[in-house]
């Protein structure tokens, strides 16, 4: 019985493996032709400056519709996409889509977009993005790359010299989700980061927890000292923006302000047209 019983445990368990291994070939395969059949889009998240309380920027954050599964979150497509190496094509759309559109934006915001580390290290993205720039017409200082540390811990000259030629070029590159995994004072003080965006898992616990309020201070006063700005994502009400401005945070992004909503040029339009 008991032997029946580890049996079919075994046997349980390797049929979840197989389901989920099937489901992520499933969807590496359906990624190949999402951008092809024109399921993948980009949402828009203001980003706002605690000292003018203008808004700075925008981060563009991708979408996929899948045809049978619907809406899936880029948490669980970005890993399979970098695994595969559809992320090159699908980070290229991105890019190209989110310049093309803050090109028709009337003021001067930024548009911040995700970069994958596989992305990153690849030997042509510099002139890539060079490449994009030019057929959109998009000025490089409207554009932010947003890269996690994981994008620089693998080869880490290849990794400055990326920077440096971006940089060079007028673009801006923040540091994402600040605070988790592998950050570190050294990587922060070695590469030339124009932002630094401090992880929101730790606004979300902010109000329950003094650890995270901790971290939340000391990259703010890490950011001071290095003078690099800082911007806390994962605002969402007037309390957490409040503690935030008491400690000089110089940005915010959050559902307080606004959540990941369609392009700001189709708003225009429906004003327009109303
Ligand atoms: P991220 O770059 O750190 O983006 C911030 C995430 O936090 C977004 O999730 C956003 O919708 C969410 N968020 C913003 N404000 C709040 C808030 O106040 N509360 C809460 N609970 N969440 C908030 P999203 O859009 O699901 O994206 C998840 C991650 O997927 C992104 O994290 C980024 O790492 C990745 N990603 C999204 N778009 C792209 C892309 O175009 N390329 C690449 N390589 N990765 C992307
Ligand atoms: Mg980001
Ligand atoms: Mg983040
Ligand atoms: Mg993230």
């Amino acid at each position: 019985r008991a032997k029946a019983q580890r049996g079919e445990h075994i046997c349980y368990y390797e049929e979840g493996m197989d389901e989920t291994a099937r489901r992520r070939r499933q969807i590496a395969n359906d990624l190949r032709h999402a951008i092809a059949n024109g399921e993948l889009h980009l949402l828009y998240q203001p980003q706002r400056s605690l000292r003018t309380g203008a808004l700075s920027g925008y981060e563009a954050l991708l979408r996929w519709q899948h045809p049978r599964h619907g809406f899936i979150p880029p948490d669980v497509f970005i890993p399979i996409a970098e695994e595969t190496g559809s992320i090159f094509e699908i980070g290229e759309w991105v890019l190209r889509d989110a310049c093309r559109e803050a090109k028709q934006w009337p003021g001067e915001e930024k548009v911040a977009v995700n970069l994958s580390a596989v992305q990153f290290i690849k030997p042509d993205l510099v002139s890539t993005i060079r490449q994009i720039l030019a057929d959109t017409g998009l000025s490089p200082t409207r554009l932010e790359l947003e890269i996690t540390e994981t994008a620089i811990i693998g080869d880490k000259l290849r990794a400055l010299h990326c920077l440096r030629q971006l940089k060079a070029m007028g673009i801006s590159v923040a540091i994402d989700d600040f605070g988790t995994g592998y950050s570190s004072l050294d990587t922060l003080h070695s590469f030339p980061f124009d932002k630094i965006k401090i992880d929101k898992s730790f606004l979300l616990r902010s109000e329950n927890s003094a650890q995270a309020r901790a971290i939340i201070s000391a990259v703010l006063a890490l950011g001071k000292s290095l003078q690099i700005p800082v911007l806390a994502e994962g605002v969402e009400n007037e309390a957490q923006l409040l503690v935030l401005e008491s400690e000089g945070c110089d940005e915010a992004q959050g559902y307080y302000f606004g959540r990941p909503d369609t392009p700001p040029s189709h708003h225009r339009k429906a004003v327009a047209n109303s």
